[in-house]
């Protein structure tokens, strides 16, 4: 073996050769048994809709299908492609997770963006560079490649400035709708999508309306290992609630196991997302239609009110009239776009948040890396809130099955030999002898984390690239450090011999995968851009049902929030 840099070691990790020296196998015996029935589509850009619902991804698919079928004729318009299980890929550096120079489910080259660096300087980046802040752009959106984690946020997490107050610097507030208006919403997708979990183990929350209509997926050997440390540290646990079928369920197989989830498609489609629910059953029902590769440049709006869309696609541009407008493009681009439409209200683009992530590593005595997908199998909501000088707090819990390449990335910054031959000892020892923890921080949201319109970068559509500039706020920095050390100590409880936590420092900007925020609800429009039905204030038959709804992101993962919002939004809307 020759000395090979860092970029050669990642090459590496990703080759058949390194993924056979780390150990990483999946359970599946790498079989692609893709089952997928896919989201048909149309060709033609039809001139007037009842409904257009901009987005295919977890709001945009519930929306459709709620809106469908309340008789509603629904357009559905999705800037990217349907992405099959072969489209997508088993590339261990060309996923959702890790991308180097691509990602697998878009989007791709023709839209850039640009990041305020901390030093102030602008710079553009593609959508796999981190600082680009992607989630996926195909039909199903993030939920085509998710890890399908389908948590509620707690009742607190809804009153979050009246339980805390609001630091300095922040834009931390209430919701205008509390939890239990969100319960039966919770409930009816935690069904219709298919989550599996136990109810009555959600211990944090309410008593559940009945139970998840599948059981957790099966624990794994370290998950014992674990709930006896908690149990000894005096903590609480549970299985994490999956959109993945734990059983049959919906004509399609239970969960393989196999171990890649999170960042590719199932191999079998049990991971449940729109693409495989929502969308197709919008469809069916005869009154939905799915326009792909179809990219929304605006919403017509003519005094105070929308008329439809312009959308480009195969580089045509097309105008379609119709009578409500919803935005589900995610978090970045529906503010984008509403700015790109002409809406002027404060606090539009402002508020972009995610969640700052924290993990830490443990070093056990015996092989304890299982290769069992999904990976998740017990978390710990001990720390949502109530900790003492904390705002808020977050979830833990052991996670998805790491790519040999993901786990030499985390150790960046670890004392790792230089040596070829010693490495490769090393990658054994550590990665298939290591528990690795991690959580989601309740981020405390800031003003000035935010999107607007980059005056000089335009798309290949020729309009201006969304610009993202600020950080999140001091405190979830703050928050970050307690769970870190908290990670810590529930992996020296299940008997690591050395453990060791992982958390940003400095605020950085949050958003990525789970960007939320960038509309936040609320009565006022000085404070809020849409009402607690989803209107934009001011202008009636514009929506928006996607995460850029969220006031605050909860201490948890929160698609599962947004596609409840999404159903309740389709109610209200769709109340004669
Ligand atoms: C690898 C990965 C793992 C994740 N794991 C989890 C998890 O375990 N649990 C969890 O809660 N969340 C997870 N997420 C995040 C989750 O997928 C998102 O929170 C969720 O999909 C957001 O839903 P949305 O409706 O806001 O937007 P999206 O699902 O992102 O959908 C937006 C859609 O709009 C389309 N679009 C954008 N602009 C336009 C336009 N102008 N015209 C037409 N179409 C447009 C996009 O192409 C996209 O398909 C994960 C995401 C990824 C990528």
């Amino acid at each position: 073996m020759t000395n090979r840099n860092e970029a050669d070691w990642i090459r590496f990790w990703a080759s058949p050769e390194g993924i056979a020296a780390s150990g990483f196998r999946s359970s599946d015996g790498g079989l692609a048994v893709a089952v997928e029935r896919g989201v048909p589509t149309v060709d033609v850009v039809p001139t007037d809709v009842e409904v257009i619902i901009i987005g295919a991804g977890a709001g945009g698919g519930v929306m459709a299908e709620r809106l469908a079928a309340a008789g509603r004729n629904v357009l559905v318009v999705e800037w990217g492609s349907w992405l099959s299980f072969d489209d997508l890929g088993r590339n261990h550096l060309v996923n959702q997770r890790v991308a180097f120079g691509r990602h697998s489910a878009g989007p791709f080259e023709e839209a850039p963006r640009v990041v305020i660096n901390p030093d102030g300087t602008a710079q553009t980046v593609m959508p796999w560079d981190p600082r680009y802040h992607a989630n996926a752009a195909t039909i199903g959106g993030g939920t085509r490649v998710y890890g399908g984690q389908a948590w509620r946020f707690n009742p607190l997490d809804f009153q979050m400035a009246s339980t805390y107050g609001i630091p300095e610097g922040s834009s931390l507030a209430d919701w205008p709708i509390s939890y239990a208006d969100l319960a039966p919403h919770y409930d009816r997708i935690e069904h219709d999508l298919g989550v599996c979990g136990s109810a009555v183990a959600m211990t944090h929350l309410p008593t559940y309306q009945r139970d998840y209509p599948m059981p957790p997926i099966s624990p794994l050997a370290r998950t014992d290992t674990l709930s006896r440390a908690a149990e000894g540290l005096g903590w609480s646990t549970l299985p994490p609630p999956l959109a993945i079928n734990s059983a049959p369920r919906d004509s399609r197989p239970a969960c393989t196991e196999c171990a890649y989830c999170v960042g590719f498609a199932c191999p079998v489609d049990a991971k449940n997302g729109s693409h495989n629910t929502f969308l197709p059953r919008a469809v069916a029902s005869g009154n939905a239609n799915v326009l792909s590769r179809a990219m929304v440049t605006k919403i017509n709006i003519v005094d105070g009110k929308a008329s439809g869309i312009t959308l480009v696609r195969d580089g045509h541009e097309s105008v379609i009239r119709a009578a409500t407008v919803v935005c589900c493009a995610g978090a970045i681009e529906t503010a984008r776009l509403l700015m790109l439409s002409g809406v002027d209200l404060p606090m539009l683009g402002r508020n972009l948040q995610g969640h700052v992530y924290v993990a830490a590593v443990g070093r056990m005595t015996e092989q304890v890396r299982e290769f069992a997908g999904p990976g998740p199998s017990i978390a710990s909501n001990q720390w949502l809130h109530g900790n003492d000088g904390i705002i808020g707090g977050g979830m833990l819990l052991d996670d998805f099955v790491p790519l040999p390449v993901a786990f030499w990335q985390m150790m960046d910054g670890r004392p790792r030999p230089t040596s070829d031959d010693e490495i490769v000892k090393w990658m054994r020892t550590y990665y298939l002898h290591t528990i690795d923890i991690k959580g989601p921080i309740q981020d405390i949201p800031s003003p000035e984390s935010r999107v607007t319109l980059d005056p000089s970068v335009t798309d290949a559509f020729g309009l201006p690239v969304a610009r993202l500039s600020g950080a999140t706020h001091p405190e979830s920095i703050r928050s970050a450090a307690f769970l870190k050390d908290k990670a810590v100590e529930w992996l020296q409880a299940a008997g690591a011999v050395e453990a060791w936590g992982l958390a940003p420092t400095k605020p950085y900007l949050s958003g990525g995968q789970h960007q939320a925020g960038t509309c936040r609800m609320g009565e006022d429009p000085t404070t809020s851009v849409v009402d607690p039905a989803g209107r934009i204030h001011g202008l009636a038959n514009v929506l928006v049902a996607d995460t850029s709804v969220h006031v605050t992101n909860g201490g948890v993962n929160p698609f599962l929030t947004a596609m409840a919002l999404a159903d309740r939004t389709a109610t209200l809307l769709a109340r004669p």
